[in-house]
């Protein structure tokens, strides 16, 4: 990983944290202020119930993107952003330019997706290919 571009990552990193964070926060906001919320009608009840569920799983899914964020600047505390946690080598620039806070490189991401997902047929692992 060439030091040069390790600041633009760095800045791209933070942007995204300030950016989640404060997405995590106004989830936080909004689910606590709902249950004082008087029930209208079953119809408007459902809704609310539809539009809570939707945000507790953004609001997880932010966590998660949180975590790894918070990860990928430790590694670069560290010195060694852009190294894949699994098999120790290189992460492409590429990918780092599209997902910043990436833990692994193409390869070890689709075999853990390989694993981790019920393989429904054969064309699985050219879509991770092509999303590079
Ligand atoms: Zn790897």
């Amino acid at each position: 990983m060439p030091t040069k571009k390790l600041p633009s990552y760095l800045s791209k990193l933070k942007e995204i944290r300030e950016t989640l964070l404060a997405d995590v926060e106004k989830n936080f906001k909004i689910s606590q202020e709902e249950p004082s919320e008087p029930v209208a009608d079953i119809t408007d009840d459902a809704a609310r119930a539809y539009s809570s569920q939707l945000m507790t799983n953004l609001g997880e899914q932010d966590w998660e993107k949180l975590k790894q964020v918070d990860e990928a600047l430790e590694k670069i505390k560290d010195g060694n952003y852009g190294i894949c946690s699994t098999c120790d080598q290189a992460i492409p620039e590429a990918r780092l330019d599209v997902v910043p806070f990436a833990k692994f490189c193409v390869e070890c991401l689709s075999n853990i997706e390989n694993e981790t997902q019920t393989p429904t047929n054969g064309l699985r692992k050219n879509d991770s290919e092509e999303n590079l």
